[in-house]
């Protein structure tokens, strides 16, 4: 699942995992400070810098990126392969560099990109987090903007423009994509 900081893609997919047992979120390992709430481990692997560049020199992560202000982000294989090691579908959430990287390296991949109803209201919602500095909101709208424009690039555009329904919609897609993957199998 990937789409820009701001359109809903933690809330949507939280909703998602509730309805589906047949699918499991990969955390993601992450140099950014921790927010109020977020638990190690569960919201994200919270590493520094330097465990970050020791497990990218091992070969830990699937795909990782450097996002706003220098802080790092990856998709690490031993959370993917122990998800599809249980016989689940894995659902990784990423900006959109990380989802072409992975769509790259993994063709099975599906992507969805999970879109704001408008640029306001994704400006809205980033601000109402007010999470992040003046700055470093200004350089995530910057991107979220860009990122808008990439959503034609992946296999599904859901728009959040109400959480009920995006997620009633985003459930029948991915149904509908496992239950095409489980029809190739041999
Ligand atoms: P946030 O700091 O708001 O939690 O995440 C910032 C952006 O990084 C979001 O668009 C989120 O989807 C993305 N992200 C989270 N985990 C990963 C990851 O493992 N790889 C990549 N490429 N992006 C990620």
């Amino acid at each position: 699942m990937t789409g820009p900081s701001g359109a809903g893609k933690g809330t949507l997919i939280r909703a998602l995992v509730e309805r589906r047992a047949d699918v499991e979120v990969a955390v993601s390992a992450t140099t950014r400070p921790r927010r109020p709430g977020e638990i190690d481990g569960r919201d994200y692997i919270f590493l520094t810098e330097e465990e970050f560049d020791r497990r990218a020199a091992d070969g830990e992560f699937l795909e990782h990126v450097v996002y706003v202000s220098g802080q790092r982000y990856g998709t690490l294989h031993a959370e993917v392969d122990r998800i599809l090691r249980a016989g689940r579908s894995c659902i990784l959430e990423l900006e959109t560099r990380g989802a072409r990287a992975v769509e790259a390296i993994r063709p099975e991949t599906v992507s969805i990109f999970i879109a704001a109803p408008s640029f306001d209201e994704l400006e809205r919602r980033l601000r109402a987090r007010a999470t992040e500095s003046a700055g470093e909101i200004g350089e995530r709208l910057a991107l979220a903007w860009s990122q808008m424009t990439e959503a034609g690039d992946f296999d599904h555009v859901v728009t959040n423009d109400d959480v009920e329904r995006a997620t009633e919609e985003l459930d029948r897609v991915v149904g509908a994509e496992i239950a095409a993957a489980g029809t190739m199998r041999p």
